[in-house]
């Protein structure tokens, strides 16, 4: 988003070379053929707070947004607005805005959106931070939360058809990397009058299109594939200019704005964002073949084996399986703590993404705010271990994982 209501319109956005161009060269070019300072190739990082104007009868059209350009750098920012601009091609969007993080960027599509009375219809498995939400905050606000089964599409559609504001979806899930058919589900949500809202952080845009799939809103934490780094906090919301402008204008109220730096670091991430899928999927399904045939393992959720509940509907809705995937253990939660450490190739911690692997128990990362029967319910054992594989070379993250099990 420019300043205010006004954008660009779109004569001036078909002019951007990249918009009809394929997911990779998006990936490098969208958004930067803006001119830049002193002819600069690369985007500049603009810290600048404000943006000063001499002549008043100019700075009240910025200021009212008649025309184009920045005021304060919680509303807007150059470095930010072509952050925002690459995702909205990237996701084939009329418009995008951005937030802080992800978190930030989905309360404020909450916020903008929802008021007392309305309800919500989402699933378990939502990211914990977004579950948080539904279950603690919205209904202090007399905002009625739904959460059914993910696994059971029927159930959700009879929720949907009880009355729905607005249907929250995730897919791939957040461990066990369960899926939602989006086409069916957004169609279900629409007959209820509901905004369709799809959190595309694990499958990213380069596997998963959920506008195309009919949902109105698309968010992501932008910290994790999008960075690519583990370097940089960020958030960002795409889908009709309508919607957009509310959830734009709520953020820069709210002030969880996306800072510069960040927004200058997650634009270069992004460049290489078709590179590090493609690459961290061939390793997750290496990976998860692997485990599979593995004696010490109890189960593998990765959407890209045959043996997954939902593989065809991966096949169909995705045009890759992405580079999470998570596994049991033989021998729970006390395996598990001897096992993670000895990897030497994988970082342990609670983030997931980047071109490292990174490996967490859940028990300890993405549900360390659920019981144990909690995280039972949820198919979550004990003993499971998520993968996020990185970028290394397979068979190095395949003799990593022999020695960890060699020496249990
Ligand atoms: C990490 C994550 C979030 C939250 O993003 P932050 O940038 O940490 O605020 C939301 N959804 C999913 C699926 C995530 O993995």
């Amino acid at each position: 988003m420019t300043h205010h209501a006004d954008h660009p319109d779109d004569t001036d956005r078909g002019a951007d070379p990249a918009l009809h161009a394929r997911p990779g060269t998006r990936a490098v070019w969208a958004g930067e053929h803006g001119g830049f300072m002193d002819r600069a190739t690369q985007v500049p990082m603009v810290g600048s707070v404000a943006f000063g104007y001499d002549d008043l009868d100019t700075w009240y059209e910025v200021a009212t947004g008649a025309r184009e350009g920045h005021i304060y750098g919680r509303n807007t920012n150059p470095t930010v607005a072509v952050f925002e601009e690459k995702l909205r091609i990237l996701e084939g969007a009329e418009d995008a805005t951005s937030a802080s993080t992800g978190m930030g960027a989905i309360s404020a599509v909450l916020w903008a959106l929802l008021r007392p009375g309305d309800r919500v219809v989402s699933v378990k498995d939502t990211y914990g931070g977004t579950s948080k939400l539904f279950t603690e905050f919205l209904p202090d606000y007399r905002i009625e939360v739904e959460l059914v089964d993910t696994t059971d599409h029927d159930a959700i559609e009879r929720e949907v058809a009880r009355g729905c504001d607005l249907l929250y979806l995730e897919t791939p899930t957040n461990p066990t990397l369960k899926l939602l058919d989006l086409e069916r589900l957004s169609a279900a949500g629409h007959a209820a009058g509901a905004v369709v809202v799809v959190d595309n952080t694990f499958a990213t845009p380069i596997n998963q299109q959920p506008l195309a799939l009919g949902a109105d809103l698309v968010v992501h934490s932008a910290t994790k594939y999008l960075g690519g780094h583990a370097d940089a906090l960020g958030g960002v919301v795409a889908g009709r200019t309508e919607l957009i402008e509310r959830i734009y204008h709520y953020r820069e109220i709210n002030g969880a704005t996306l800072h510069p730096e960040a927004a200058y670091l997650l634009l270069r991430g992004l460049k290489t964002l078709h590179l590090r899928v493609e690459r961290q999927q061939h390793n997750a399904q290496g990976v998860a073949e692997y485990l599979e045939a593995h004696e010490g393992v109890t189960v593998v959720n990765y959407p890209g084996l045959a043996s997954h509940p939902q593989h065809e509907l991966a096949t169909l809705q995705m045009r890759g399986f992405g580079g999470m995937l998570s596994f049991g253990l033989e021998g729970g939660l006390d395996a598990l703590a001897r096992f993670f450490p000895r990897l030497r190739f994988a970082h342990a911690a609670a983030n997931l993404g980047a071109v490292e692997t990174i490996v967490a128990p859940p028990a300890t990362s993405s549900h360390v705010e659920c019981s144990p029967a909690e995280r039972a319910a949820l198919g979550i054992p004990e003993g499971l271990l998520r993968y996020s594989a990185g970028i290394e070379d397979l068979e190095d993250l395949l003799a990593d994982l022999d020695q960890a099990f060699a020496a249990r």
